[in-house]
């Protein structure tokens, strides 16, 4: 694995933490003794995907500066990431070792994401996800691929004109990559995924829109519609519903209440009564959508089932105009 300068020279700080780990606390002598980022190189590393628990142990090989780990693409598919730019993690392999307990974990739902509760050692190339299989694998692409391109011939026409590491695995010959055109360095621009650098979910989706809108072989409404059915519309159905289902809690010792008490303090202690989930959680896309998405959503029944949505929400927190009426205002 070729991993990042940045992430390298944070390695070397915790191998220094290990060492000492073990000096003072388990009596035995270090094992790291690095000075130097270099000392890194041949070192043994734990890659864990976020939401998962299983790691895959790697040899690191170089730096970069880029934000990104370079490895094979079937370690890449082995701990289930691909190549869309999300989040990844390393670790120095004796650190989960050492420092890691089942006791160590938050007893919440998803508390054992996130962490390396299996090691893989011994890659199968088999095992891994099959996107990794359709990675090309010649030198150069023969004529015949552009003349079928041209004709705009299906995907399973060329399959035999085009060796992946799938026809490798199936001839049961050694996994290898190759590549068509020679490069200088790995590191072009840009250095680090804009997923990454945009804050706000706004931004990212805003970001990927006016990428969608630049690249003519890229449907926008298609994205934008993707975007609202997959992420936004559930996101918002579902804030709202446990908005309207949710459980009530006391502000000092914590006891939870299915409605509020009628006197709005504790039962058990007085104290302040307060929400689990507030307004905010459910009106957090609703701009978003409304502003940005819905401009770009031809599929009238989506367009209507998020208009829907949007309705409800706003009608549950506009503001009543009417206050309540006394009798006096009669007379
Ligand atoms: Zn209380």
């Amino acid at each position: 694995v070729v991993i990042p300068k940045k992430a390298a020279e944070h390695l070397l700080k915790v191998s220094k933490f290990i060492d000492e780990v073990l000096v003072k606390l388990a009596g035995m002598p270090p094992f790291y003794k690095m000075n130097e980022v270099d000392d890194l190189i041949g070192t043994l590393i734990v890659a864990l995907s976020p939401h998962t628990y299983a790691g895959v142990v790697g040899r690191i090989v170089g730096f970069t500066d880029s934000m990104v780990c370079f490895a094979h693409p079937i370690f890449h598919a082995a701990k289930r990431r691909d190549c869309d730019g999300d989040e990844d993690s390393i670790m120095l392999l004796l650190d989960p070792l050492i420092n890691f307990s089942k006791l160590y974990l938050p007893d919440r739902v998803g508390g054992r994401m996130d962490s390396p509760l299996l090691i893989t050692v011994t890659i199968n190339p088999e095992e891994v996800d099959e996107q990794a299989h359709n990675v090309d694998i010649c030198y150069r692409i023969p004529l015949k691929f552009y003349e079928a391109a041209e004709k705009g011939k299906h995907i399973s026409e060329v399959l035999d004109i085009i060796p992946t590491i799938k026809s490798l695995i199936e001839k049961g010959s050694e996994i290898r990559t190759a590549f068509t055109h020679p490069q200088s360095s790995l590191e072009t621009r840009p250095a680090e995924s804009s997923y990454k650098r945009y804050g706000s979910m706004l931004e990212k989706i805003v970001g990927q829109l006016k990428l969608a809108e630049r690249i003519s072989a890229v449907d926008v409404h298609y994205v934008a519609e993707k975007m609202a059915e997959t992420h936004l519309l559930s996101d918002i159905l579902g804030n709202a519903r446990a908005f309207f289902l949710q459980k009530f809690r006391c502000k000092k010792c914590g006891a939870r209440y299915r409605r509020p008490p009628l006197t709005n303090t504790c039962v058990k202690c007085g104290g302040e009564i307060v929400q689990t989930v507030f307004r905010g959680a459910v009106e957090k896309y609703i701009e978003l959508v409304e502003d940005i998405l819905l401009k770009n959503i031809r599929n009238e029944y989506l367009r209507q089932r998020i208009m829907v949505a949007i309705n409800n929400v706003k009608t549950t927190f506009e503001k009543e105009e009417k206050e309540q009426v006394s009798l006096e205002d009669f007379f």
